[in-house]
């Protein structure tokens, strides 16, 4: 079948080889998406994937995403490049298209050991800056440079600077769900898999009992219900976890008191204090692979339930549905789409880039544990006071 490419190159489709022809940058000239079909060739280059996600994408939906799919999978091979893909993408992302797949700190080490040229972060700009950072010598590719983070955009480079200046003496402990440059002004990261793990180091290496943890309110005051060390923070927070109130958990375990409850600890203290389990999105998945509970309900972002069932299939989710609208800018259009034109490159200034390198490797080189740690539940509410600048 010939169709025109929107460049104006005639190209020919094949069931074999999919498209090829003439007149782009590499060996193939790639449509617009919309012009991608479900095809023989297709379907038997990927129909096989659709078993893994059956229970999570409809047979409606599969003509749809499948040429896509194949596409991204061909460009990556062409590209020499890798899909980092985090646990709150799409069902088919996450299981059809991502190499690479987990919480920020799993991508975050990995996007530090790929080999591959090309890094395409299926995740919010943050993640990809992150990938940047630890790999400057690669290309970084987000599909969509406008997928934020409400965290990430309530502080700046400049407030971590007069923090700084108002507390020379405690060290600075950032969530890496911040841009680089507040990264830069950091002491240290921690991701909500290692948090509580960070602020105990940290306190012991500067000989301090008090820590400032940014920008996350709520992962501050449920990192200080699990150590003794006093901490201040800053008012930001996770639009997603925040929304979940103590009530909505009385009502789940109401409805299913046969359920276990899981929660992430950037969720209010006082929602966390009434789950069963708290913990990073690697956590939660690690928690539910190794108990195997018979209905388990996850307080976090929408699509985490829809992966975790992929690989627990005997496990029934109860789904309470907040969705991130920044992660779901992430589509398999727009990965196709940065692949197929090498484009929206996440660049970060080198000499930013080299101290918010510092505050990272300081994260990554403390000690790993075995398995993902998480939070106890149950805890007291600790007052956790804002630093005043
Ligand atoms: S889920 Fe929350 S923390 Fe994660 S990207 Fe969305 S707004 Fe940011």
């Amino acid at each position: 079948m010939d169709v025109i490419a929107p460049e104006g190159s005639t190209v020919t489709q094949t069931p074999d080889t999919g498209f090829s022809g003439s007149g782009g940058a590499s060996s193939a000239v790639w449509p617009d998406a919309s012009e991608l079909v479900y095809d023989d060739g297709v379907k038997a280059r990927v129909d096989h994937l659709y078993t893994r996600v059956k229970d999570v994408v409809t047979p409606m939906e599969w003509p749809q995403f499948a040429p896509v799919i194949d596409a991204i999978l061909r460009l990556k091979e062409e590209r020499g490049a890798t899909i980092l893909a985090h646990n709150y993408m799409t069902p088919e992302i996450f299981n059809c298209v991502g190499d690479i797949t987990g919480d920020s700190l799993k991508l975050a080490q990995v996007a530090a050991e790929a080999e591959e040229d090309v890094i395409v972060q299926a995740g919010v700009h943050f993640m990809a800056e992150t990938a940047k950072i630890l790999s400057p010598e690669k290309t970084v590719l987000i599909p969509d440079m406008e997928a934020g983070c409400s965290l990430a955009s309530s502080i700046t480079g400049a407030d971590v600077q007069r923090i700084k200046a108002a507390y020379p003496d405690y060290p600075i402990v950032t969530y890496v769900n911040t841009s680089a440059e507040v990264k830069a002004y950091s002491d240290i990261c921690c991701t909500s898999s290692n948090a509580v793990q960070v602020v105990e180091a940290v306190a012991q290496q500067w000989d301090t009992d008090t820590v400032i943890m940014i920008p996350d309110e709520y992962l501050a005051k449920n990192v200080a219900a699990q150590t003794g060390i006093k901490i201040l923070t800053w008012k930001g927070s996770c639009e997603v976890h925040e929304q979940f109130t103590p009530e909505d958990i009385d009502d789940l375990r109401a409805a299913h008191p046969d359920a276990v409850i899981l929660t992430h600890p950037e969720c209010p203290p006082d929602v966390m204090a009434r789950a069963d389990f708290a913990g990073s999105t690697g956590a939660m998945a690690a928690y539910v692979k190794d108990k195997a509970p018979s209905k388990a309900i996850l307080i976090t972002e929408c699509s985490m339930s829809d992966n975790v069932s992929v690989e627990n299939p005997d496990t029934v989710f109860v789904k309470p549905c907040n969705l991130c609208p920044h992660m779901k800018r992430i589509t398999l259009t727009g990965i196709y789409e940065a692949l197929r034109d090498m484009k929206h490159e996440v660049e970060v200034d080198p000499v930013i880039a080299q101290k918010a390198r510092a505050s990272l490797q300081a994260m990554l080189d403390l000690p790993k544990p075995d398995a993902p740690p998480h939070f106890d539940t149950g805890r007291d509410i600790i007052n956790v006071p804002y630093v005043s600048v």
